[in-house]
């Protein structure tokens, strides 16, 4: 038995082992087509796209302005639809759509409200200073390259009156003294404090202002306690006029004379009230820091709203009060 089992060459013991194994593959295979298993089918692409919205979901623009749509994007084309009509105030819907090779789509919008543009001017001025703030007040202004008017008296830094000059503000006259009792006893008294601070303001810059405004206005009831019943204002309008000086009022009272102690009150005071398409002269004392630091929110929101901001000249819009006395 050994002797005959030896005989079989170990070449065969592979043929037969190899065939085996082969058979086993070849009957496996037979076996996973007979069962005709079904070969799980990828899952149904059921997910949207990615879109994504360039710029802000709602831009406001003014009138007049033009209007760029800024898009959206995805991997595959998207289409926008919605017009904008930069011509005419109102909300603008703007809407982009996209869709896979599946079927799927995904979509994106945007609101675009156009608004009036305000033609609105304000016109900052600041009275009683120069002060320790007008400096500060100074660099608000050249921040936004914003002009604004400053009504002087004696009080302060000959330097601040020369930087405002010197960055295109435009200087008014208020007065030397700031001194009702003085300044209204007499037409002659009134004209000795204004020519000055007017001398003032010349020895300073060597420009010749003739822009004022009255101590307490064009308006003011006080000067009657010192005129002597000669109704000194009726006479003050008329003579300043023909001595060659433009007089200035306001019509936009920022409180901060008294009604209000704190910036956010000198801004709602303003915003609130400003002429949104006229002529806005607003009062302002830069002898008060709350005041002064309500300025740049006041700018902010000025530019913001399309507002121009003005110095006064001598053929500004003068917000006369009217004569009481
Ligand atoms: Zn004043």
């Amino acid at each position: 038995m050994a002797d005959k089992f030896k005989k079989i060459s170990p070449y065969l013991l592979n043929f037969i082992g190899c065939s085996l194994v082969v058979s086993v593959i070849f009957y496996a295979i037979g076996v996973l087509i007979l069962l005709d298993k079904p070969i799980e089918a990828p899952s149904a692409d059921y997910s949207a796209p990615e879109i994504t919205l360039l710029g802000d979901s709602h831009i406001t623009i003014y009138t007049g302005d033009s209007y760029d749509d800024p898009g959206a994007i995805s991997d595959t084309t998207v289409f926008a639809s919605g017009q904008v009509d930069a011509t005419r105030p109102g909300d603008y819907l703007v809407s982009y759509v996209t869709a896979d090779s599946a079927g799927n789509i995904a979509t994106a919008s945007r609101v675009v409200t156009v608004l009036s543009r305000n033609t609105g001017v304000i016109y900052l001025t600041f009275d009683d200073g120069p002060s320790a703030y007008t400096a500060e007040l100074l660099d608000v202004l050249a921040k936004y390259n914003v002009k604004a008017t400053f009504f002087v008296t004696n009080a302060g830094s000959d330097e601040m009156i020369a930087r405002e000059y010197n960055e295109g503000h435009a200087i008014g006259l208020h007065s030397c003294t700031h001194d009702y009792s003085y300044i209204y006893t007499s037409v002659d008294n009134f004209f000795s404090d204004l020519y000055c601070v007017q001398n003032r303001v010349k020895n300073i810059t060597g420009y010749t202002s003739y822009l004022m405004r009255f101590p307490g206005g064009s308006s003011n009831l006080v000067s009657s306690r010192y005129d002597g019943g000669t109704r000194i204002m009726s006479t003050l309008v008329r003579e300043v006029e023909a001595r060659g000086f433009t007089y200035f009022d306001w019509n936009i009272t920022s409180g901060d004379a008294g009604g209000t102690t704190s910036s956010d009150g000198v801004y709602r005071n303003v915003i609130n009230q400003v002429y949104r398409d006229g002529k806005s002269v607003v009062l302002q004392h830069d002898i008060k820091s709350f005041s002064v630091a309500a300025v740049e929110r006041i700018i902010q929101w000025g530019l913001a709203n399309g507002f121009t901001f003005d110095k006064l000249s001598a053929d500004s819009f003068t917000a006369h009060h009217g004569v009481n006395n």
